[in-house]
């Protein structure tokens, strides 16, 4: 069930039960398996190398003694945990090439790429809080779309918890351009996307596409539209030491108008339907639902994080009716029932 952000206040999500997820990463090639554990409320995204802590006593993040430091389980997760996370903060993109990596401010080993489908699948679910915790570099990319994340959400199902979103309520237009590129944001009462691309291969030509997050047709054709590349940009693209997980079961290639991969398009606007959902997962790094209809034209990794950290900047001006109610008297009311509401659980999850 997909929760609409039309009703305000609405209550932050979370996962019920974790999620364990393995697959190929696009780029690095390697096997990369990964978590993804409900958190309390107010803690956002946050991704977690775990594989790091694998490494040998040597590297950057374990200076000290780690024998005994693991001795005591709690102070264990405490320490170690915040030295391998970084949070899903359009501040904390390092890199937008052929997709969007987070690196901590701090530390250039913390980083993660490919995060855009899992980053979309949170938007598409209205996910709030979860710890990722990942066992390599990179996001896996299954098929090329959020399918499996988001199949893998409806399993688990997802969890009110007891604060409200601060959802961002656009009451004003804005627009952030960069050459013929532009992404739009205007007043509305529900979560508006509309997407228009214009490749100059006929195989995918112009395309647009208007979908409405409340609406589950939208949902549908989103979660399944799949990343797509030109065939000439395959070979530079592994020589650079990118794509080494790339196959036609992961990507949809194009050549000179035609599709390579054997299959037909799963939506006669799947490519479009992909640029939303990559710009939903950019957007997502805002770290609050957006209220508003966007509009994007040519859109792409880069343009959304320059977009995202414009509003950011601009966000006291754009918009108004931001909701942050704090939810105290349910809280006690759920423990006076001797319910513990998940966010006065222990978060520290074994991991
Ligand atoms: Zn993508």
């Amino acid at each position: 069930m997909y929760p609409t952000l039309n009703a305000h206040p609405a209550k932050q999500r979370t996962l019920k039960t974790p999620v364990s997820l393995k697959g190929v990463g696009l780029h690095s090639g390697i096997d990369v398996s990964l978590d993804i554990l409900p958190a309390k409320a107010g803690t956002g995204i946050v991704f977690r190398r775990v594989d790091l802590l694998e490494q040998p006593s040597n590297n950057a993040f374990d200076k000290g003694n780690s024998a005994s430091r693991r001795s005591d389980h709690k102070n264990f997760g405490i320490i170690e945990n915040q030295k391998i996370s970084v949070k899903a903060n359009a501040l904390n993109v390092s890199d937008t090439c052929l997709g969007t990596t987070l690196t901590h401010s701090h530390n250039s080993q913390i980083a993660v790429s490919t995060i855009e489908h899992l980053m979309a699948s949170f938007g598409l679910m209205g996910i709030d809080n979860v710890i990722v915790a990942v066992h390599g570099p990179e996001i896996p990319i299954f098929d090329g779309s959020a399918r499996v994340f988001v199949e893998a959400f409806e399993n688990a199902t997802c969890l009110e918890q007891n604060q409200n979103r601060e959802t961002l309520v656009v009451s004003k237009p804005w627009k952030f351009q960069s050459n013929d590129s532009f992404i739009l944001v205007e007043p509305s009462d529900r979560l508006e996307i509309n997407v228009e691309i214009d490749f100059k291969d006929p195989a995918i030509g112009r395309q647009k596409v208007n979908l409405a997050m409340d609406d589950p047709n939208s949902i549908a054709r989103l979660k399944t539209a799949r990343t797509f590349c030109e065939f000439h940009t395959v070979e530079a693209m592994q020589k650079a030491g990118l794509g080494q997980g790339g196959s036609f079961d992961n990507a949809i290639v194009v050549d000179n108008g035609r599709l390579l991969n054997g299959v037909a398009l799963r939506d006669p606007n799947e490519f479009a339907l992909h640029k939303a959902l990559d710009l939903i997962g950019d957007i997502a790094l805002l770290g609050r639902p957006v209220l508003g209809r966007i509009t994007a034209y040519k859109p792409g990794h880069s343009l959304n994080n320059l977009f995202c950290r414009g509003f950011l900047k601009e966000e006291a001006s754009i918009c108004s009716n931001r909701t942050n109610i704090s939810q105290n008297n349910e809280s006690q009311s759920a423990l006076s029932r001797g319910i513990a509401p998940l966010d006065q659980q222990d978060d520290l999850i074994a991991i």
